[in-house]
C-alpha cells in the first residue's frame, strides 16, 4: 500500500459511522485509518461515550477537530456570534460548512485522501462529495462503493470502448456476451446511468470495481496513486439490521436511540432521538424537542436561550421552543406522533424494531 495517500473516517456520533469504523478495523486491518470527529461543542454526552468506546475497540485515538480552535468560545458559539446571532436552518446551514466541512478539509490538507463514508446499502442518499480534488469518498456498506462523480465518468457513453476492452480482457468468452450487451447499450432516457450501473454490479461487482480502479489510473483521483486497493473485492452490503447487530456485539448503540416511555392524557407512548448531532439541531422532529425538554431539561433551556438572543429567530419555523412546550401544544404533538406511528408497532423485541424511525432528512456530515 502506498503511504502517500491517507485513509480517513469521520465519526459523526451516529450508528452508521461508528459501525463502519468497527467494520473497517475487523475487515481491513491493513489500512492505517485515521478516525476524526468534528466537535461542535454542542453534542449529547452519549456521543462522547460512544467515541470513548470506539477508541478502546479500535485501539487508537479519534482526532477531535474543532473549528475556531483559538477562540475562547466553543465552535458553535464562536460562529453564532460571528453571524450576528443568526440561527442556522435547513436553508442556511452555516453550521455544517463552518463546523464540519471546513475543519475536515483543513485536517486533510492537500494530501490525496480516501474518505470512508458509512451510508448503508439500504439508503437512497449520496454522501458529501468534497469539492477538493484530493478527497475521494468510498462507501464500503453499499454494493456501489464509488461516488456519483466517478460513476458518471466511468459509465459515460464516450467511455464505452474502454469498458468493452476491459471486460473482454477479464471475463470468460462464455460470460462475455451478457456483459457486452449491457456495456454497449448507451445511456439514454430509457436506459439510465443508474440502470446500467445496477446491471453491471449485479453481473459481477468485483470485476466492475477492478475496471473502475483501472479507469482511475488515468485520472488525478487519490486512488490513482496506489497499486492495489483491498475494497475492490468487497461484496458486502450492510443494511440497518447489520449495522445494529455489529454495534450490539461490539461498542454498543448510542444511548439516545433507546426509546423511553412518555404519557399523554389518555395514552402512553415511546420516544427517542433519531440521530446524532447538536442537541438543538433544527432537523429534529417536534417530538424529539419534547424528548429533549423532558429528558435533558438543562439542554432544552440552553436551546431556548439561543432563540431569546435575537427576536424573531427560532429553531423551528413558525414556532418558538417556549410555545412548543405549552401543555396543550405538547399534548397535541405527542398525540399526533402516536397517531402517526400507530401502524409502526414493534414486530419483535429485536433492537432494530424498537429503534426510533429515521427519516432521510439531514446531511451526511452530521448524521451518518
Ligand atoms: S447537527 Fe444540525 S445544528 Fe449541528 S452542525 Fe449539523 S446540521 Fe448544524
Amino acid at each position: 500500500m502506498n503511504n502517500s495517500i491517507r485513509h480517513v473516517l469521520g465519526i459523526s456520533g451516529g450508528k452508521d459511522s461508528a459501525a463502519l469504523a468497527v467494520y473497517m478495523k475487523r475487515n481491513y486491518p491493513q489500512l492505517d485509518i485515521e478516525y476524526y470527529f468534528c466537535d461542535t461543542g454542542k453534542e449529547l454526552e452519549d456521543t462522547y461515550t460512544l467515541i470513548k468506546n470506539l477508541e478502546s475497540f479500535l485501539g487508537k485515538k479519534v482526532t477531535y477537530l474543532e473549528a475556531a480552535k483559538d477562540s475562547n468560545k466553543d465552535p458553535f458559539d464562536h460562529y453564532f456570534n460571528l453571524f450576528g446571532g443568526y440561527l442556522p436552518s435547513p436553508t442556511a446551514r452555516w453550521c455544517t460548512k463552518k463546523l464540519k466541512i471546513e475543519p475536515f478539509e483543513k485536517f486533510v490538507g492537500d494530501t490525496p485522501v480516501i474518505s470512508y463514508v458509512g451510508i448503508r446499502g439500504d439508503e437512497n442518499r449520496e454522501g458529501y462529495i468534497s469539492t477538493k480534488p484530493n478527497i475521494q469518498s468510498i462507501f464500503p456498506f453499499r454494493q456501489n462503493i464509488w461516488s456519483v462523480d466517478i460513476i458518471a465518468k466511468v459509465l459515460a457513453n464516450t467511455n464505452i470502448p474502454f469498458l468493452s476492452k476491459q471486460y473482454q480482457q477479464r471475463v470468460s468468452e462464455e460470460r462475455l456476451p451478457r456483459f457486452i450487451s449491457v456495456i454497449e447499450e448507451p445511456i439514454t432516457v430509457e436506459f439510465t446511468k443508474e440502470q446500467k450501473l445496477k446491471a453491471l454490479l449485479n453481473l459481477d461487482t468485483v470485476t466492475f470495481n477492478h475496471i473502475t480502479f483501472e479507469f482511475l489510473k488515468s485520472t488525478s483521483y487519490p486512488l490513482a496513486n496506489v497499486h492495489n486497493f483491498p475494497l475492490l473485492d468487497n461484496e458486502d452490503i450492510y443494511k440497518m439490521e447489520d449495522v445494529v447487530e455489529l454495534l450490539r456485539e461490539t461498542v454498543g448503540m448510542p444511548n439516545y436511540y433507546t426509546k423511553l416511555p412518555f404519557k399523554t392524557e389518555s395514552e402512553n407512548g415511546m420516544y427517542a432521538r433519531s440521530r446524532s448531532g447538536c442537541y438543538f439541531c433544527f432537523f429534529q422532529q417536534r417530538i424529539e424537542w419534547i424528548w429533549l425538554y423532558e429528558q435533558h431539561p438543562d439542554l432544552f433551556n440552553s436551546a431556548v436561550k439561543y432563540e431569546n438572543e435575537k427576536a424573531g429567530f427560532t429553531w423551528n419555523q413558525h414556532e418558538s421552543l417556549t410555545d412548543l412546550i405549552q401543555p396543550n401544544r405538547m399534548e397535541q404533538i405527542k398525540s399526533e406522533y402516536l397517531k402517526r406511528t400507530k401502524n409502526e408497532k414493534p414486530k419483535s423485541n429485536k433492537l432494530l424494531d424498537i429503534l426510533p424511525k429515521l427519516d432521510d432528512e439531514g446531511c451526511t456530515a452530521c448524521f451518518v
